[in-house]
């Protein structure tokens, strides 16, 4: 029999290995600067177009390579970082493999200009799809420069994969920030397509984090600091009251690296419980050292996860560490007095069915009891008329009844008359016919029986419509605002906004002067509060940055969907009798009512026929 194993090719291996290390454009942008952060770099610039997939550059002023390095450092395993497995076990550099220069030049046009401090000239190096193409002194600076163009230009197949400049830019800025944060010490600057996305002098990690998301995060920040044997803590989280809609501020890192780890995310979070809104998510920037020993961040390629030796002791130091600040720093819900209370429950409470003081009923109960087919109400009817509704449950002990209530629906009457209940013809529970359930639901009969609407679909499918009727307006509905607000937007954000300025301008925003990169808004859609609209607007942009490429008709169309879905009274409000009624016939006012503008149902109708099947 013939020998059919042969070794592949040299550039075919390093095709393969291309694809562990290169994903993107944002995967050369990570492997670039690290180099540069592990070169001793004090400067380094990041120069990107189209999202990185014409060009990545990288220019630093650290160590340089001399003429014989600069042409291995492209050989796959060449690294001058690590030499025997040991040193696997002390690593202080981020790289140490020896594979990213040499996949990055197995699938992209690369050019090197390096030069060390003791060189008088500099060796440049053009190299494509592995093969050398030029090799010659220059002369430069010292340091290094690395611009990676075309990037998969010799795998179309690759090449096609890629998404469109914006959503690459998105990852290579992601890229760009866990480095950034990782070395405040280190001046990072930024551009994309000529101009400038971020400039980031030496700082301390707060003001990093300032220039990065905006200077108003310098009020927001909480320091976490806590020192054990095992590992130290160090960073801020932000408090919870400026949680936002998205994760977009959170990062976690171990001795200087990026990581993701749920577990340890886990126990950042557990250390908020009862602080955040529903479906929000707070910032934060927390720095682990441990001992390089203690960890092995050799198990993925591209390293954004990592083992450690003792999980369990750090997700409880990390807990308490937080939990410590966050008590420390006096951080407990706040509650706005000049809200109205019955709009809002403390954060905590607002998931939990609250116990009222009114009167709970279970399903049992049938505001139809007039109605000679509803054979279950008269049953009751019966009954309640000598000792109340409780009699339902003559036999049970207490416990199973509470358990009961809670579980099935319980029919809130906030501040009804709970005697409404009594009685032998149940009335209907006002004019209006109109119930609340479990503050999330609004029950109103028809004719065919009962419908129960999804307050908060409901609501985003009226304000979608009314916004978007808003745009086609020649002079959109707006509330001028007496003073105009000031908001500060990180660049990221600001891109956002710019890009999304004429749309928002159609639902009724106002904007005034635009200062560098922050916006003075002069008016408000109609339906917001003033207090709202930073974090409102916070929430479009990152909902705008979240579904960046989805499926919509227009940027319009987009907007009013993400400000919808903020404006919406969210499920656990409780409303008022008014505004249930209002909601109800706004509703049925427009041109979809069944479905809300992300295409959930908005209600759903229980007939007649199945209510008395289950009551029989
Ligand atoms: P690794 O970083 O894992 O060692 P790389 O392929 O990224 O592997 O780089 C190979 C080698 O090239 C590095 O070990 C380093 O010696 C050298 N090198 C790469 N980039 C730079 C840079 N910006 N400045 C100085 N040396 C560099
Ligand atoms: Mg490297």
């Amino acid at each position: 029999m013939t020998d059919r194993i042969k070794l592949l090719p040299e550039h075919v291996a390093n095709q393969i290995a291309a694809g562990e290390v290169v994903q993107r454009p944002a995967s050369v942008v990570k492997e670039l600067l690290e180099n540069a952060v592990d070169a001793g770099a004090q400067r380094v610039q990041l120069v990107i177009r189209d999202g990185g997939k014409t060009l990545v550059q990288v220019v630093d002023d650290g160590c340089g390579m001399s003429p014989a390095d600069a042409l291995l450092s492209f050989r796959r395993h060449a690294t001058s970082k690590i030499s025997e497995a040991a040193d696997l076990f002390r690593l202080h550099t981020k790289g140490f493999r020896g594979e990213a220069l040499a996949s990055i030049a197995a699938i992209a046009q690369v050019e090197m200009q390096t030069r060390t401090g003791e060189a008088e000239l500099a060796t440049r190096i053009r190299i494509a799809g592995d093969t050398v193409q030029s090799n010659e002194s220059a002369v430069a600076p010292e340091g290094t420069s690395i611009s990676v163009k075309n990037l998969f230009f010799n795998i179309p197949a690759r090449r096609n994969f890629l998404k469109s400049g914006k959503v690459e830019f998105r990852h290579v800025l992601d890229e760009f920030q866990r480095v950034a944060l990782a070395h405040p010490g280190v001046a990072f600057t930024m551009t994309h397509n000529d101009s400038e996305v971020h400039q980031l002098p030496a700082s301390n990690l707060r003001q990093r984090i300032g220039h990065l998301f905006g200077s108003r995060m310098n009020t927001r920040l909480v320091p976490v600091r806590e020192e054990t044997q095992l590992a130290a803590i160090d960073g801020f989280v932000c408090k919870p009251e400026f949680a936002k809609k998205s994760r977009g501020e959170q990062f976690f890192f171990v001795n200087d690296r990026y990581i993701r780890s749920a577990y340890l995310h886990h126990a950042i979070m557990a250390a908020f419980e009862g602080l955040l809104k529903p479906d929000t998510y707070p910032g934060y920037f927390l720095y682990l050292q441990v001992p390089a020993d203690a960890i092995d961040i050799n198990i993925h390629p591209t390293k954004t996860e990592v083992k450690f030796e003792d999980e369990q002791s750090l997700y409880a130091i990390l807990r308490s560490a937080v939990k410590h600040s966050l008590g420390q720093f006096n951080i407990s819900p706040v509650l706005d007095f000049e809200r109205d209370p019955n709009l809002e429950t403390p954060y905590a409470y607002e998931r939990k069915q609250a116990a009222l003081p009114g009167v709970s009923v279970d399903r049992t109960f049938n505001p139809f009891a007039g109605d000679s087919t509803a054979r279950g109400a008269s049953r009751a009817g019966k009954k309640t008329s000598a000792a109340g509704w409780e009699v339902l449950y003559e036999g049970l002990d207490e416990e199973v009844v509470e358990e009961a209530t809670r579980q099935d629906w319980t029919i809130e009457s906030e501040g009804g008359n709970p005697s409404l209940f009594r009685g032998d013809t149940a009335p209907a529970p006002d004019q209006a016919g109109i119930f609340q359930v479990g503050r999330k639901y609004l029950l109103t009969r028809i004719k065919s029986g009962l419908l129960l609407i999804d307050q908060h679909r409901a609501h985003q499918r009226v304000l979608y419509e009314k916004l978007l009727r808003n745009t086609t307006q020649q002079e959109p509905a707006t509330q001028a605002l007496l003073f105009p607000l000031k908001i500060e937007f990180s660049p990221a954000e600001w891109h956002v906004l710019n890009a999304i300025k004429e749309a928002l301008r159609g639902m009724g925003f106002g904007f005034g002067r635009m200062g560098d990169h922050s916006a003075e808004i002069t008016g408000l859609p109609v339906l917001m509060a003033e207090s709202d609209a930073e974090s409102i607007l916070d929430g479009v942009i990152a909902d705008w940055q979240r579904h960046e490429g989805g499926e919509h008709f227009s940027q319009s169309d987009r907007i009013a969907k993400a400000l919808s879905r903020s404006l919406a009274v969210k499920p656990g409000t409780a409303l008022e009798q008014q505004a249930q009624l209002a909601l109800v016939n706004d509703l049925f006012g427009c041109k979809e009512p069944g479905l809300s503008p992300g295409g959930k149902p908005v209600y759903v109708t229980l007939p007649m026929e199945e209510l008395e099947k289950k009551l029989s």
